[in-house]
């Protein structure tokens, strides 16, 4: 396992659109290993391929109750909303509010390969939607109300 360098904001592999993973090879799978590693040292919540220069469709969560790994996530249900700060490892020193649903529903296949859904709320609500936007090259800052500046 090895930490990777994340991207940050103006680099403009974070505003491209990523794509879909077609087979699970040992690259995605250290791929991912090294996401879960970069995550955990850099304090985060959750990482998007892009953010480590991959322009390919994996996620990996983590909000306090363990590691979640997607690959093409695709989200098929929300309901409600709710706003909460948010900030992102690829955007350091910047937080802002969001409004993002309350509850989302995201289909995805796991690291090997089987179809799983994941359900979340509050926090992990805001991960799902927070990872998957990076997927298609938007920052939470383009959405964002009241940002800050530390
Ligand atoms: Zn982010």
């Amino acid at each position: 396992m090895a930490l990777r360098q994340i991207r940050l904001e103006g680099d403009e592999i974070l505003r491209k659109k990523s794509r879909e993973i077609t087979e699970i090879t040992k690259n995605i799978k250290i791929l991912v290993e090294d996401m879960l590693e970069t995550m955990e040292d850099a304090n985060g919540v959750g990482l998007a391929a892009p953010q480590v220069g991959i322009l390919k469709r994996v996620v990996v969560i983590d909000v306090g109750e363990g590691p979640i790994v997607l690959i093409n996530p695709e989200i098929v249900k929300t309901k409600g909303e709710q706003i909460r700060p948010e900030g992102c490892l690829s955007v350091p020193g910047k937080a802002g509010e969001v409004k993002r649903p309350a509850y989302v529903k995201v289909k995805a296949l796991n690291i090997e390969g089987k179809k799983i859904t994941v359900e979340g709320r509050e926090l992990l609500a805001v991960a799902l939607c927070h990872e998957i936007d990076h997927l298609d090259g938007r920052l939470f800052i383009d959405i964002a109300e009241n940002i800050e500046q530390e």
